[in-house]
């Protein structure tokens, strides 16, 4: 992947949930993590996909022209390589890419276009995929917004060196940093990767004098890490580091289902999850209230 460029698989414009005031929010493509819940399928390969938008397709059958693509059972199947051409050939823009390269002045070019918004209150923020995973780009990007006098933010599960947090932190102004699961082995279990390096940097982040700027986050699923247990261990564990830390709740969200079905690969397996009722939320808060934890976000 060239560092000069960024592959971005959305830019979210007017964003409410992503820091503070209305954001926009860079998605960069790439995620070491595969967690079962995840929201964002197009953010998880490295590399540029195509997609197909089955309600779209007018079944012209134009694309099987094209090398790479055959049409079978109804709908066109093809391998990451689609062909411009044929994207280019559909009537109906049911095949495309799910990212685009962008060098820093082109992408600073489109969040230009939101400055207004920033004036009062707003900003920009990186999140992914993993934003960590294209780092020299994410440095050089958020260098750019400082200069143009941006206020900048990151969601991040920061499964990253510790030095490269490091470097990258003073050009931040919020940081959203997710702990999904307290115990090594069930993290590695829900997400495909150990929480060593996450902790570590968790410790660092909330004992620096960037520790004001963080929001610690746990997305709730049921019965994976909206435990009474791992709210407490998390709880206890953050309150031990940083008494005012501010720990965010959130709660699980089924709307992802969509995504998955641009998607011949990538399945998604908590079809019948349901998300928490309000008395469970205010369960999950009581028990990290318990642990110390004064500042809680809860939507
Ligand atoms: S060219 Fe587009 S509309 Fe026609 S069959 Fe292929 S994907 Fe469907």
């Amino acid at each position: 992947m060239p560092t000069s460029k960024g592959l971005v698989f959305d830019i979210k414009r007017f964003a409410v949930h992503d820091g503070d005031g209305l954001r926009t929010t860079v998605f960069l493509k790439g995620c070491s993590l595969r967690c079962l819940w995840c929201q964002n399928p197009e953010g998880l390969k490295s590399q540029k996909q195509g997609v197909y938008f089955k309600k779209k397709c007018i079944h012209c059958k134009i694309c099987s022209q094209f090398d790479n693509i055959r049409y079978e059972k109804g709908r066109p199947w093809f391998m990451d390589d689609l062909p411009d051409e044929a994207i280019e050939a559909c009537p109906s823009g049911a095949i495309m890419y799910d990212a685009k390269w962008y060098d820093v002045d082109q992408l600073m070019e489109q969040i230009k276009k939101d400055e207004v918004f920033f004036r009062y209150g707003g900003g920009v923020t990186f999140s992914g995929g993993e934003p960590f995973l294209q780092f020299e780009f994410l440095k050089k990007m958020l260098i750019a917004c400082k200069k143009a006098g941006y206020h900048t933010a990151i969601e991040s599960s920061f499964y990253t060196n510790l030095e490269q947090v490091k470097e990258i932190v003073p050009y931040l102004d919020r940081i959203y940093c997710d702990m999904k699961v307290f115990d090594e082995k069930k993290h590695e279990q829900y997400t495909g990767v150990s929480n060593e390096k996450i902790k570590q940097n968790i410790v660092y982040l909330l004992q620096s004098e960037h520790k004001e700027k963080v929001i610690v986050r746990t997305p709730l699923i049921p019965n994976l890490t909206g435990t009474k247990r791992n709210v407490e261990q998390i709880a206890k564990f953050l309150f031990g580091l940083y008494e005012d830390v501010r720990y965010e709740l959130l709660n699980y969200n089924p709307l992802a289902l969509s995504k998955y079905a641009m998607y011949d690969e990538f399945e998604y397996l908590l079809k019948e999850t349901k998300p928490f009722t309000k008395e469970e939320m205010q369960q999950f808060r009581q028990i990290a209230n318990k642990a110390g934890i004064k500042n809680i976000v809860m939507e």
